[in-house]
């Protein structure tokens, strides 16, 4: 796999794929490439700008998402992106569980962006698909993993 070497996890190379101001195109980017173009995020109940922090970790959803999964895994989150995945990544707890919480983080950011750009384009994707999303892939990557099914179970 692409983030692993022969130790483990590649946190170098994972820490260059955490989301930063320029490298995703979120409306305060592309506002600035088309002052016409709105720099507002569109799926939230307030009016604010779509930065990288509001879409994967301030945001109505992107709260709700992290709040779920660390209740779940009795994490208290915190308010910046990458000082929150960081905690995740650096949890001490068993090897096994150690490397579930070290992919949820960016499996809960890929689904924020699908979900984003899903409804940006006519879809529709709940907050529950979300979950349901984050929660299949992780049972998934489980599977591969450990080959442990964890079929109809909560997985944090
Ligand atoms: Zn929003």
């Amino acid at each position: 796999m692409f983030f692993l070497n022969e130790k483990g996890w590649d946190f170098a190379k994972m820490e260059n794929y955490i989301p930063e101001y320029g490298q995703v195109s979120v409306a305060a980017l592309m506002h600035t490439w088309n002052p016409t173009a709105s720099d507002l995020c569109g799926f939230c109940t307030s009016l604010v700008v779509e930065s990288i922090e509001h879409l994967f970790k301030r945001g109505d959803i992107a709260q709700c998402v992290w709040r779920y999964f660390s209740d779940a895994a009795d994490i208290s989150p915190l308010p910046y992106l990458k000082q929150n995945i960081r905690k995740w990544w650096s949890l001490d707890c068993n090897p096994r569980k150690k490397v579930v919480y070290q992919v949820v983080p960016i499996v809960i950011l890929w689904f924020l962006w699908m979900r984003r750009n899903t409804i940006l384009h006519g879809g529709t994707f709940s907050r529950g698909k979300l979950i349901w999303e984050v929660n299949d892939f992780i049972r998934k990557f489980m599977f591969l993993r450990f080959k442990v099914s964890c079929e109809g179970q909560d997985l944090i």
